[in-house]
């Protein structure tokens, strides 16, 4: 067995990222989970699986494959034998899904798969993000229907988030965006209008202007995220732009505590962290796959020592 990957305390898989060409095996028929990506070293992934292998005491084991779009395809056929299922990442999510055998429908209403269970030979693709987002309100038991939602971003995330609150049957959406021309935002705006549901697009720096009205914001943006330079610590949302009475939900989830968090804190607002959703997406991951209830308890603490650990 080829142990490219760290190995935490309990026996899990760090974050620790193997390279396509490495050769894989496992002592489970030669059959692993993985994420597919690049850049992938940072995936919080394997130790959240691993935790749920281990506490199940499960003999699977995940690991971080870092795949160049240039070999996509040579590691999904590779990965066609020697997986029982896989996650996907930046930047192949759309790519993927020329190269699957079947999908379910919720993919071709997000245009993007994260998720692939190898059922015999046939590779099946599915999107978990939708049931990711939706869960942590769910659980709060916050009722959307006919309410006004902001989304902040217009790239595959909020296209996720616009399905879900499409199904929720939100009344209005608001995409705040720093390009409104664009052919995603368009694309995003006429999949709410034909849902029946009210869309204004506006610039992002005019997003203050009509956060307060929101019942619910959505940053979709990296804005706010450790590592991506220059917009590391910003929101484009201050404590008095937001109600005291709306949800603020920021996708980021490194940091834990985003600016824009902090300031909804600030604002008495309720809050919904980022991790929550790579959580949720990840059980509904294991549902798939395995027909197995994960324990959200035991994934948390593991992508939250994580986060502790990063800073
Ligand atoms: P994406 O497809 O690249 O879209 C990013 C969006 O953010 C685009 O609308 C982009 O605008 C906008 N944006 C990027 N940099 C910006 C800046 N400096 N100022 C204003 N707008 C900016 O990425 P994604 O997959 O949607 O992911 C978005 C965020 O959600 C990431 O931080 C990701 O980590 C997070 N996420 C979290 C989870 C979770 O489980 N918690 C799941 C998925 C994604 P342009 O189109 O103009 O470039």
């Amino acid at each position: 067995m080829n142990e490219h990957y760290d190995k935490g305390s309990n026996g899990s898989s760090s974050s620790a990222a193997m390279n396509s060409s490495s050769s894989i095996s496992s002592n489970n028929d030669g059959k692993i989970f993985c994420v597919i990506g690049d850049p992938i070293e940072h995936s919080l992934s394997p130790a959240m699986h691993n935790a749920v292998f281990s506490s199940l005491g499960l003999g699977y084991r995940y690991i971080a494959i870092k795949v160049k779009e240039h070999e996509l395809s040579s590691t999904v056929e590779m990965l066609r034998s020697k997986a029982l299922g896989f996650n996907v990442t930046i930047p192949h999510k759309i790519r993927i899904m020329d190269m699957l055998d079947r999908l379910d429908p919720l993919c071709r209403r997000v245009n993007a798969v994260n998720t692939v269970k190898v059922d015999g030979s046939m590779l099946k693709g599915y999107n978990t993000d939708v049931y990711g987002f939706i869960q942590p309100l769910r659980r709060r038991g916050v009722e959307l229907s006919g309410k006004g939602a902001m989304i902040i971003g217009a790239g595959g995330a909020a296209r996720a988030v616009l399905v879900a609150l499409i199904d929720e049957h939100v009344g209005e959406v608001i995409i705040a965006s720093r390009r409104v021309d664009d052919g995603k935002v368009r694309a995003l705006s006429s999949m709410a209008v034909s849902a029946g549901i009210e869309c204004r697009v506006v610039q992002l720096e005019h997003a203050k202007m009509y956060s307060n009205r929101c019942n619910l914001i959505v940053n979709a943006t990296p804005l706010g995220m450790h590592g991506y330079h220059g917009y590391e610590d910003v929101s484009i949302l201050d404590s008095s732009d937001i109600d005291s009475r709306s949800i603020v939900y920021d996708l980021v989830y490194r940091p834990m505590e985003t600016r824009l968090i902090r300031n909804a804190i600030k604002a008495n607002a309720m809050v919904i962290h980022g991790y929550e959703m790579l959580v949720e997406q990840g059980a509904k991951a294991l549902d798939i796959w395995l027909g197995i209830d994960a324990p959200r308890d035991v994934m948390s603490s593991a992508v939250l020592s994580m986060l502790k650990v990063a800073g």
